[in-house]
C-alpha cells in the first residue's frame, strides 16, 4: 500500500554518484536500499517523467530507468565506462520507440537480478525486462496517485495496449512527437499533393463528420481500458491528416475549427493539440473574402481559438528549384508568408526539414543544386521565420517512392562523402542554435516503415 506523499526535496545518494557533473530539476520521491526514484521536471525540450536509479555496490553495476508521466517505461539504460576517453556512458538495454516497439541490446545482458539465457528471443527479454522495471517501481513508498499510475501496468498489458493503438493509425501515416501521453486520431488519408518523396501523397480521402467522430471514440474507449488513472495525464493531442486545411478547401461538410472542438469534447484535458499544414493551403484559406480576399491571419486565428495550438509544416527546402524537383510547387516566398501566417496566428510552429536525398540535383535546365547550398536557403528562411521548433527529416529511402525514379535517372546523386549528411545537419543545427531555435533530430524514426501504397 502506498503511504502519504513524502517528498524528500534534496538529491538523494545515487543522482551524485550517477551524475557527478549535475543534473536536470528533480525530486526524489522514494529512496529503497541503493534505489531511488525521482520526479525529474520539465526542462529545455524534454517532458516531465519518472527516473529510477538502481545501484549494485558488488559489482558497481549502475542501471537507470526512465518511466513516461503514464507510468510506461521508456527506455532502460547502464551507466558503463567505455569509449576512448573511458567516461561514464548511458548505454541502452531497452528503448521504446516513437513507433512504439521496444528495441534490445542483448549485448547489455545480463541486468541486475533479470533471468536471461542465449534462447530467449527479443520479444521474451522486453516482457522480462519490462516487468522487471515495473517491479521495482512498484515496491516504492509513494503517494497515492504516483502508486495508481504504476498499479495496473504489467508487460502483457504494455504490449496489448501498442498493438491496439497502432491498429488505428494506418500504415503509411506519418505522426511526429508519438509518446505515451500523445492523443491521435485520425482524421484522413493520403493527400492532395503528391510529393515525389513522401509515402503519403495522393489519394486524399477526407472522412465524413460520423467517421471522425466514431475515430475519436474509439480512441477514448482505447484510452478507458489501458490509462484507467492516467488518462488525464495525456496532454497532448494530434489529429493525424496530411493537412487539417483540405477540409476547408475541399468545401467538407466538416471544417477544421469543427474537428477540433469536436476532439476537445472527447478529449479536455488536452493541452497541446496539433497538427500538419500546407504551405499552399495556409496561402489559400488566409485569403480573405471580407477584405477583397488579401491575405490577413483572420482565418488562422479561429482555428487557434478553437484549440489548435501546434502546426507542423513540412517545408522540406528552402530552395525553390529543389521543391520543384520533390514536386513540392511551393517558392522560398510561399514558405516564407505561409511560417509567417502560422506563427502570428499563435499556434505554435514546427518546420521540418528534409535532409538526406542525395549530394546534388540536377534540375529540367541541367542545372546541379548542391543540398549543402540547397541548405544555405533553408536556414536563411527559418532565421527570416523563427519557427517555434526545426525538425529534420531524414529521407529513407524506398523503391516506391516517385523520387527513386528521378535518381535512377540520373536527376538526384548520391553521397559521396560518407558525413555529408551530418554535415548538413550540422550546418542547420549551428545557425539555429544561434537564434535559439530547437532542434528536433528524431523525426525519421516517425517515418521508418512508412510506404506507398
Ligand atoms: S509531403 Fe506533405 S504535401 Fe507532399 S504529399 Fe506528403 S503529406 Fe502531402
Amino acid at each position: 500500500m502506498a503511504n502519504e506523499t513524502k517528498i524528500i526535496r534534496n538529491d538523494g545518494k545515487l543522482l551524485s554518484k550517477f551524475y557527478p557533473n549535475g543534473f536536470s530539476p528533480t525530486t526524489l520521491l522514494s529512496k529503497l536500499d541503493n534505489n531511488e526514484l525521482y520526479f525529474v521536471y520539465k526542462h529545455d525540450n524534454i517532458d516531465p517523467y519518472y527516473l529510477l536509479l538502481k545501484y549494485n555496490p558488488k559489482n558497481d553495476e549502475k542501471i537507470e530507468i526512465s518511466y513516461g508521466p503514464t507510468g510506461y517505461p521508456r527506455r532502460i539504460d547502464k551507466r558503463i565506462f567505455n569509449g576512448n576517453d573511458n567516461k561514464l556512458k548511458l548505454e541502452n538495454i531497452i528503448l521504446r520507440h516513437e513507433q512504439n516497439n521496444f528495441s534490445v541490446n542483448k549485448e547489455l545482458l545480463p541486468v541486475d537480478n533479470v533471468p536471461f539465457n542465449e534462447s530467449l528471443d527479443a520479444g521474451q527479454l522486453t516482457g522480462l525486462l519490462i516487468d522487471y522495471s515495473l517491479e521495482l517501481v512498484q515496491k516504492h513508498n509513494i503517494n497515492d496517485e504516483e502508486h495508481d499510475i504504476f498499479k495496473f501496468l504489467s508487460s502483457h498489458n504494455i504490449m496489448a495496449r501498442f498493438k491496439d493503438y497502432s491498429q488505428l493509425i494506418h500504415s503509411n501515416a506519418i505522426v511526429p512527437d508519438l509518446s505515451d501521453i500523445l492523443t491521435v486520431v485520425n482524421v484522413s488519408d493520403g493527400c492532395g499533393n503528391d510529393c515525389r518523396h513522401c509515402p503519403e501523397g495522393g489519394n486524399l480521402k477526407l472522412y465524413s463528420k460520423e467517421d471522425i467522430r466514431s475515430e475519436m471514440i474509439k480512441v477514448l474507449q482505447l484510452h478507458i481500458k489501458y490509462h484507467p488513472n492516467t488518462i488525464r495525464k495525456m496532454t497532448e493531442g494530434f489529429l493525424n491528416t496530411s493537412d487539417i486545411l483540405w477540409y476547408e478547401i475541399q468545401k467538407s461538410q466538416i471544417k477544421p475549427d469543427e474537428i477540433a472542438k469536436m476532439f476537445f469534447e472527447y478529449f479536455p484535458w488536452t493541452q497541446k493539440l496539433g497538427t500538419f499544414f500546407g504551405v499552399k493551403n495556409l496561402l489559400n484559406v488566409s485569403k480573405d473574402p471580407n477584405f477583397g480576399n488579401i491575405i490577413t491571419g483572420n482565418y488562422l486565428k479561429s482555428l487557434y481559438d478553437a484549440g489548435i495550438n501546434r502546426g507542423y509544416v513540412g517545408i522540406e527546402s528552402g530552395n525553390s528549384k529543389v521543391s520543384a524537383i520533390l514536386r513540392k510547387n511551393e517558392t522560398y516566398g510561399d514558405k516564407l508568408k505561409a511560417l509567417d501566417l502560422l506563427k502570428g496566428s499563435g499556434i505554435k510552429t514546427k518546420a521540418i526539414v528534409l535532409v538526406g536525398v542525395g549530394e546534388s540535383y540536377i534540375t529540367g535546365d541541367d542545372e546541379e543544386i548542391k543540398s549543402i547550398d540547397a541548405m544555405q536557403d533553408t536556414i536563411k528562411l527559418l532565421e527570416n521565420t523563427s519557427p517555434y521548433r526545426v525538425m529534420i527529416s531524414r529521407y529513407l529511402p524506398n523503391e516506391n517512392l516517385p523520387l527513386e525514379k528521378l535518381r535512377k535517372e540520373g536527376q538526384l546523386k548520391d553521397y559521396k562523402d560518407k558525413h555529408g549528411i551530418q554535415k548538413e545537419i550540422d550546418m542547420l543545427t549551428k545557425a539555429m542554435n544561434w537564434k535559439n531555435i530547437t532542434v528536433e533530430q528524431d523525426y525519421e524514426s516517425f517515418v521508418v516503415g512508412k510506404a506507398r501504397k
